[in-house]
Order: C-alpha cells, then structure tokens, then sequence
C-alpha cells in the first residue's frame, strides 16, 4: 500500500470535493453549486465587433462565462467597450480577463470583468530557461518581488469584488519554480500555492485554481496533487479543469474527454473549459456531456455530508468499502501484470496495450462477418489500425457451428487475428471451440455450493489448460452470489463480491497451476471495480493482466464516454487489453480504441498534434493550418508537433513537441526543435514547406505510403 496524501474521499464511490463558493458576476461556482461551463473568444479584443458577436454567439450556445484575452494595456481598456455593447444588448454573461506578462493590463481589466485569470508562470517573471541554484535566502527574496508585483492586484479584485483564477500551466512555469521542483506536478502546484499565498495574506479568498497541461496524464496527476495539497493546508478553493492544447476533432474531444472526465469522475472540478482548436462554439456542447453525469447527480437530495471528510480514512464514506491501492495517483506507473500469448499476440508485462473489439455482423451471417474481420484486421489503408484480437458471441449450440466456420473460413483466407469468445461454461459442447479459438471469455456462473462451483470451473481451466489457450473471466454482477443492486451500501456490495470472486478464481488457478488468464468487468460501475480489483489483486500478489471492458454505449455518447471511462484507469497505468462496446460501425470502434491509447500517452500510433485553441493573440488561422499541416504529416507515427498561434505563451505551452510551429507575428512563422527556435520570421507561405524541411533534417520524416 502506499502511504500518501489522499487527493479524494474515496476511489471506489463518487462524491464531489468539497469547495467555497466563489461568484463570477451572477454566476456562483463551487460548493453544492452545478460545474460551469467557459469558453474563450478567438477575435482580436480590440475588435468590439467581432469580439461581442462572438461572445453572444457562445452565449446563446449557454456558455455561462465567457474568457477574453488582454494581451495589452489598449486590449484591456477596450474591456470596457465589450461590456458595454453586451449590456446594451441585456447580456450579463461574466467575462474573464486572460492575462500573461502585462500586469499592468490586468489592473486596467480588474475595473471591468467579473473576473482576472493570471499566469503564475509569468505574471511576475519572464521565462529565460535559466538554470540557476536558489539559496533558501535568493528563494525567498524572489518570493518577496513576486509580492511586491502581485499585490496592488490583489487588492483591487478585493476591493472591486472581482474573482480570480491562478491558472497555472505546464508549459509555461517560471525558472524559478522549474530549478526547485522541475517540469513536475508538484513544480505546478507549488506555482500556484505562491501566489494564493499572497492572496490568504491580503484576505482575498475569491480564488479559483486550475493545472492544465496537454498531456492528460500531466494535467490529472496536478490536479489530484492539488486537490490533496489543498487539503492538507486546509484550503477549499473551486478548481477549472481543461486539457490545454488538446487539438481539434475527435483527438482533441479524446484528450479533453480522458483529462476532465478522470478528474470529474474522481469528484474534482467546479468549472470546466475544453479548449479545441475549433469555434469556440463548438467547444460548449462537448463541456455539458462531460459534466452532465456529475451535475445530474445534483438533483437528487444529497446525502448527509459530515462537516469535513476525513480523508485519512480509507473506508469509503458511501459505502464502506476499505481500499488499500498500490496505485500512486500522482505518478505514471504501468500496473504489473504478467504477460501472455494470445494466439501468438503477446499481451501484459510491458507489451503495447491491445484492443479487442466485437464486429457487429451477427454470428450466423457468416460470409459478411468474416468479410467485417476481414476488415478489421487488414485494413484497406496502411495508416488505418487493424482490431488485434476478435471477439465473437456463442450463446447457442448452432453457434458453435457457425464459429467453426468463421474460424476456418479465416484461416483459408489467412486472416490469423486471434479469435477470442465469449462463452458460457454451461452450454453443452464449448469445448468444441477450443481447437479454434485463442481465448474464452468465461462468465462464470455462480453455484450456492462453493466446492460444486470449484470443481465446474477447474474442468474448465483443465480443458482450456490441456488446449493451449487463455482465459479470461468476465467478472459481472451475474456472477456474484446474491448481489444487491443500487447505490451506496448495494453498489459497495456489488465491487466487494467481484473483488472477492475474483480473489477465488486466482486461487482456482493457482490450485490447477494455470496462470494462462486475464480478468475483465462488466455491468458494474467501471471506474471503482477495476481500481478495487487492482488493489485486491496486488494484496493477493497476483499480477492478472486486465482487459478494461466498457458499458455499451450509443454511437453519439460513445466518443466522450469511452475515453472518460478508459482514459480514467490507463492514465493509472491499468490494462493490458482494452474493448470499447459501442454501436459505432465497427471499423469506427477501432479507430477510437487506438485514438483512446494515444490520447492516455499508453500507445502511441500516428502523429501527436498539439494545437492551441488560438485566443486575440493568433497570428494567423488556426483551424485551417492546423488542417493543412496535419494532412501533411499525419503518416509520422510518433512525432509531435505544436501548431501555435502566439510566440508569447506558444513556445512555453507547446510541451514535449518534437517540433513547433508558432505565429511570430503577422504572416511570419517560427519554427522549433523542441524549445529551441531554429528558424525565424519565416514567410506563411513558405513556412509548411520549411517544417518538412526541418523534420527530414533531423531524420524524422518518412515518405507517405
Ligand atoms: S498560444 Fe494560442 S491560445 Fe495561447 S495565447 Fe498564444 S495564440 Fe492565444
């Protein structure tokens, strides 16, 4: 077990962290309060016109805050203008100053928004990527000029009653926080503590923080470090979840959907903000499904809450349930699992996460469910992913017959995917499926008499042992002796019974000296089982490798849903295997399986894009470059590049990009080699052509198929 602060009440039940209230404008957040949707405009500020139409066009999309760069003193003062127009027009939407390195402009801001986002990265300091050793004595003379320039801040949001956020970002802390604590979540968090500090020691208390970075894992481990920080020194202040940079698309709702969702689920975020590299409109809708679920949960009648939890205590306060997780919350680390081979496709101990998907063509129309395989696992073109392992159903003995056929009707084609299937140990004549399959999926069915129930399921494990093949117990209600149903005590019931029917089936194995399986979950809430299974597994000191199964979700929730629920446990370093249920088509379903991994940082199969949402500061259009540098470069599995629209906060917020490619100022483009600019003020025009260039240069290119 590991001994650390606690960043939730509990990991296996859902329950909100406990936050002040802090109102923008009209607008309260935190506390029993629903999570906020923001959005931030993309015009230039200084254009009245063109700024409040878009701000009404985000408005009427029910964007309850609207955020507005003040990049200078004139974009500040213009502040007023915007205001003004939205109020002739009976608009009250809150609006948020975006301030980085110009504390002047948000002194001018503070006397006409509702609310100031400041920088701790560079609000105070320019970022020189110096490396220096801070004596504790230059430490706290440093924290003492940050004082000096924060303060006159401080007190006039106090004075005028206006919020502020303390938005710290990944990419863009100061050197002074980056020598002491590195590019780290901690190095993000204790940025932020500075400045709160400051703001604790005027008794400004109208605080809302946020963690944001473009790699989820990044983002939810700082905002979990945070959250416990936070606890710890006795501070409640509402938190603002985004994925900065996430991109535009499906990628970039993947990443936004694994980062807030995680932490949603976890019980943290009080407003949240997805920044794609779209119209800002577009970014609304994706805000309310992520947080539907959790605000939802608002309309019933909470359940009594003790005046403050006690998150020393690892019994869930729902349900009861005591944890004790191996997971470190704050740190990537794969779960250890030993590997496998699964029809020659080895899986666990540190090979690449695979995904297994069923085709939807049912079992019986044979020739057009091995033409889907067929699909599935030779794609028509190269840069599509093939599904690795197939999952076929048997439910009835004329479907043993017909998965015989499918399995050798792909053999003749060969078309050698492993063949995984579903199964129930009771259907009379399964064990003809052996010679066919690589896998069972096995739910097994629960007996009152525990030894009947022991010696069904170790003749099971001796044919599947005898036949070479793998196991995988599908662990679901179903196979819990008398589960209850419901929230709070039955849900705790329900994990508690799989946790411990999966504890008896690692010592069935053990006893028939089996170690040829995996475990999955269905049909209970995904999040909680697999960390309580994880955790009871690892106290049992087994090493079971995990296929992270989903519920089935309909095509237009299956996006957002999957990488929440899967982005949640991989980002932990769970799973070994991962099966997206959907109704999406299903060569969709796998497209979003591989999209899924690559949002979680867990397996990385085209090209990362980092785009930012782009803001006033843009140089040039976002969308369309993006656009046109992504179709040219889509085929360079692995490498990373930043398409950014500013080079005062891009080449800071661009991360761990191979590449960048930053607006330096009107048509003229910088390029970068990690955070080293290579080439400046290059023509718009040429500057596509200038990247490709720099990527053959230095040996990253390949020439598309
Ligand atoms: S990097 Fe993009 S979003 Fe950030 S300030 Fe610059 S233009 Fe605006």
């Amino acid at each position: 077990m590991i001994s650390m602060l606690p960043y939730c009440a509990s990991p296996c039940h859902y329950q909100r962290r406990q936050t002040r209230v802090v109102s923008v404008g009209d607008v309260p957040m935190g506390g029993a309060y629903p999570i906020r949707v923001q959005s931030m405009t993309t015009t230039d500020t200084c254009d009245t016109e063109a700024t409040v139409k878009q701000i009404i066009r985000l408005v009427e999309a029910n964007c309850e805050i609207v955020r507005v760069t003040a990049p200078s003193i004139r974009d500040a003062e213009n502040l007023q203008e915007i205001k003004a127009a939205l109020s002739q027009q009976g608009i009250k939407v809150p609006l948020v100053a975006d301030i980085h390195f110009t504390p002047n402009a948000a002194m001018i801001a503070a006397d006409y928004v509702e609310k100031v986002r400041i920088n701790p990265g560079n609000y105070a300091d320019r970022k020189l990527f110096q490396i220096k050793e801070y004596s504790d004595h230059e430490y706290e003379a440093e924290l003492e000029r940050l004082e000096k320039a924060f303060k006159p801040l401080v007190l006039k949001c106090k004075h005028n009653g206006v919020a502020m956020r303390i938005g710290t970002n990944h990419g863009s802390l100061s050197d002074r926080i980056m020598n002491r604590y590195g590019d780290t979540p901690l190095g993000m968090v204790e940025s932020a503590l500075e400045f709160v500090r400051i703001c604790e020691t005027y008794g400004f208390r109208d605080i809302v923080l946020s963690m944001k970075a473009s790699n989820p894992q990044v983002m939810i481990q700082a905002y979990r470090l945070l959250a416990a920080r936070m606890d710890e020194l006795s501070m409640d202040y509402p938190f603002h979840l985004g994925v900065t940079e996430a991109g535009d698309g499906e990628d970039g709702r993947i990443k936004s959907a694994i980062g807030t969702g995680a932490l949603l689920d976890d019980g943290i975020g009080d407003t949240v903000r997805v920044s794609l590299t779209e119209d800002p409109v577009a970014e609304v809708p994706v805000c309310y499904a992520l947080i539907k679920p959790y605000n939802d949960r608002l309309q019933h009648p909470p359940a009594p809450q003790p005046e403050r939890i006690d998150l020393q205590s690892r019994a869930c306060p729902s349900n009861g349930l005591v944890i004790s997780e191996t997971r470190n919350p704050y740190e990537y680390g794969r779960r250890p699992a030993r590997w496998l081979d699964v029809g020659g496709l080895r899986l666990g101990g540190s090979y690449p996460v695979r995904v297994e998907l069923a085709p939807r063509t049912p079992l019986v129309e044979v020739a057009d469910l091995m033409h889907e395989i067929e699909v599935l696992v030779r794609p028509a073109r190269k840069d599509l992913p093939a599904c690795e392992i197939i999952q076929l159903r048997v439910e009835t003995e004329p479907d043993i017959e017909a998965c015989i056929a499918v399995a050798q009707g792909l053999r003749a084609r060969g078309l050698m995917a492993p063949l995984a299937v579903n199964v129930s140990s009771a259907l009379p004549g399964w064990t003809r499926l052996l010679p066919y399959v690589a896998k069972l999926n096995v739910s097994p069915a629960p007996h009152a008499d525990e030894s009947v129930w022991a010696d069904r399921l170790g003749e099971l494990i001796e044919a599947v042992k005898a036949a070479g093949r793998a196991l995988q117990w599908n662990l679901s209600p179903a196979c819990i002796p008398s589960p209850s149903t419901g929230e709070g005590e039955g849900e705790g019931k329900i994990l508690e019974g799989l946790a411990n029917t999966a504890l008896a089936l690692v010592h069935l194995c053990q006893a028939h000296t089996f170690d040829g399986y995996l475990m999955a979950i269905d049909g209970a809430p995904t999040i909680p089982a697999y960390r309580l299974l994880a955790a009871e597994l690892a106290a049992a000191g087994s090493e079971t490798p995990l296929t992270l199964k989903t519920a089935r979700y309909a095509p237009a929730d299956a996006l957002l849903c999957a990488s929440l629920t899967l982005g949640s446990l991989l980002c932990d370093g769970f799973g070994d295997v991962i099966e997206v249920g959907s109704d999406l088509p299903s060569t969709d379903a796998v497209r979003l399986s591989y999209n899924i991994l690559q949002g979680a940082r867990r397996r990385i199969s085209k090209t990362e894009f980092i785009s930012c949402p782009s803001c006033g500061r843009t140089q040039f259009d976002l969308e369309t470059t993006t656009q046109r540098i992504k179709s040219q470069t889509n085929h360079l599995t692995g490498v990373k590049i930043a398409i950014m629209g500013c080079i005062v906060n891009g080449p800071g917020e661009m991360a761990d990009a191979d590449f960048g490619y930053v607006g330096a100022g009107p048509g003229k483009i910088n390029l970068y080699v990690g955070k080293d600019c290579v080439e400046r003020n290059i023509a718009f025009d040429l500057a596509d052509q200038k990247l490709i260039e720099l990527i053959k240069a230095q040996g990253k290119w390949i020439e598309p198929a």
